[in-house]
């Protein structure tokens, strides 16, 4: 079976290809020649993912699926959400920029509860399906870790005492957000 998935980024890829191993060939949308600027304009993350894979299943007829992630702060009312890429700067992404801030805005916050949540939007036969994967865990007050990317060494997913970027992608990979939303996608592909 053939799916989009709609990035171009190659750590998610990578990660999402673990994830699925051999059952599902996934084309990056390098792969269907596909070099857009993807408009992410909704105030949700299922509204995210569902508008990106619309996008693509609408100008290539293939069947796809998109995914958008939030990390949802209880002390900051479930800030930054839908604006986790975007927290920084509003017009870019700086990974950098964004953890800094994140570590400032906690500064001296006792509550560092915090969850990581995917939506994936899979279109399938014209079709909408929606997934969601949530891992709870906390924000550390400093960097920890050199593996992953974006907010992973600064957080700690529950029953670990360790930051995604200090367990490697092999064990956040058993149990991410994006993991878990990944393997009802999968479930749900595989029940067909
Ligand atoms: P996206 O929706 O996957 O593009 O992610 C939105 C934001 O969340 C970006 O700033 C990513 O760096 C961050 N993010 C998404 N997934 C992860 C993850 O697994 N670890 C750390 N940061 C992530």
């Amino acid at each position: 079976m053939k799916l989009v998935i709609a990035t171009n980024n190659a750590h998610k890829l990578s990660e999402i290809r673990d994830i699925l191993g051999q059952k599902v060939e996934l084309l990056s949308l390098a792969d269907i020649d596909c070099y857009d600027d993807i408009p992410e304009t909704s105030d949700t993350l299922e509204g995210n993912a569902l508008q990106k894979a619309r996008y693509i299943y609408e100008r290539y007829g293939l069947d796809v699926f998109a995914d958008d992630t939030g990390l949802e702060v209880t002390a900051l009312n479930g800030r930054p959400g839908v604006f986790t890429a975007r927290y920084a700067f509003p017009d870019r992404h700086d990974t950098e920029a964004n953890t800094t801030k994140l570590l400032g805005e906690l500064d001296g916050v006792a509550d560092r509860t915090a969850r990581f949540r995917t939506a994936i939007a899979l279109i399938l036969d014209g079709k909408e399906h929606v997934f969601e994967g949530i891992v709870n865990g906390e924000i550390a007050t400093e960097r920890r870790g050199t593996d992953g990317f974006g907010y992973d060494p600064v957080f700690i997913p529950e029953d670990t005492g360790k930051t995604f970027a200090e367990l490697g992608v092999e064990q956040k990979n058993q149990m991410s957000h994006r993991a878990r939303a990944v393997r009802k996608l999968c479930d749900f592909i595989l029940a067909l």
